[in-house]
C-alpha cells in the first residue's frame, strides 16, 4: 500500500508541473494553428498543402495530449450538481458522430428519457467522448457501436458502450488505465486514465468486457441522484 502511495505522489505532482507547462504552451500553440489555417487558403502547391494539413494535425495531436494531461492534474474545485445523464450521454454521441461518419461508422443510441446524475456534465461527457472514440478506433468496415444508457431498480444508471471492433486479450485488460498505455502509433495512453479518475470521483464504476477480434463492452455505472428510482 505505502508503495502505491509514494507511485501516486509521484504521479500527482508530475502532473501538476504539466499542468503548469501545459497552459503556457497552449496560448502560442492556438496561435500559430491560427496563422496555419490562414495560410491554407492561398495558392500553394500540393505539396505545401500537405505540410500544413500534417502540421495542424499534429498540432491537435499535442493538443490532445495537453488536454488530457490537464484533466488529470486538475484539482477538484467545482460542487458536484444534479444534470441531465440523458442530454450529456445524447450530447457526446452528437460529438462523436462526425468522427464516425468520416470512419463510415454508425453510432446507435439507446437512451433512456429523465436519466440524472450528480458530478460535473463536461467531465462525464469527457468519458463518454474518450470511450466513443476509443470504440470509433477499434473498428474497421461494417462496425457497429451501441450507447445506451438505463436507470435499475437500484436507481443507479448504468451505461454501456459497445463496439464490435478488434477487442483486447485478458493481459491487456489487467493494464487498462494506466497512464501512457497505448497499442495505437500516434495514442496518448491518457484518455482511459482520465476516465477512470472521472468516474472514481463520482463514485462509479467502470467495467470491460472484450474479446479478441469480437469487440469491447465498457459498463459504467453511476449514482442517481435519488430521485430517478425505477
Ligand atoms: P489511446 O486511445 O490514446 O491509445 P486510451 O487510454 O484511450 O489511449 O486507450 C488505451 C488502449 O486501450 C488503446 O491504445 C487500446 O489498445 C485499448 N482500447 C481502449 N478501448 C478499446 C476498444 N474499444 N477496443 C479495443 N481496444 C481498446
Ligand atoms: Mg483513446
Amino acid at each position: 500500500i505505502k508503495k502505491e502511495l509514494i507511485k501516486a505522489e509521484k504521479f500527482n505532482v508530475v502532473s501538476q508541473l504539466a499542468a503548469s507547462v501545459a497552459h503556457e504552451i497552449r496560448n502560442p500553440m492556438t496561435t500559430v494553428r491560427g496563422f496555419m489555417q490562414l495560410l491554407q487558403g492561398e495558392g500553394l502547391s500540393n505539396e505545401q498543402k500537405t505540410f500544413i494539413k500534417i502540421s495542424i494535425q499534429e498540432l491537435d495531436r499535442a493538443q490532445e495530449v495537453i488536454n488530457q494531461y490537464l484533466s488529470l492534474a486538475k484539482p477538484q474545485t467545482e460542487e458536484y450538481e444534479e444534470f441531465s445523464l440523458t442530454d450529456a450521454m445524447n450530447e457526446s454521441v452528437e460529438v462523436m458522430s462526425a468522427y464516425a461518419v468520416m470512419n463510415s461508422i454508425e453510432i446507435k443510441k439507446d437512451i433512456e428519457e429523465g436519466l440524472m446524475g450528480k458530478g460535473l456534465k463536461l467531465e462525464i461527457q469527457q468519458v463518454f467522448i474518450n470511450i466513443l472514440k476509443n470504440a470509433i478506433e477499434a473498428v474497421k468496415e461494417n462496425g457497429e457501436i451501441t450507447a445506451a444508457a438505463a436507470g435499475d431498480k437500484d436507481g443507479q444508471v448504468v451505461i454501456t458502450i459497445k463496439d464490435n471492433g478488434a477487442g483486447m486479450p485478458p493481459e491487456q485488460l489487467k493494464v487498462l488505465g494506466s497512464p501512457y498505455y497505448s497499442t495505437k502509433e500516434k495514442g496518448t495512453g491518457l484518455g482511459l486514465t482520465v476516465c477512470y479518475q472521472i468516474v472514481k470521483r463520482m463514485k462509479g464504476e467502470i467495467h470491460v468486457q472484450s474479446k479478441l477480434g469480437k469487440g469491447t463492452t465498457f459498463t459504467i455505472t453511476l449514482p442517481g441522484t435519488g430521485g430517478q428510482v425505477r
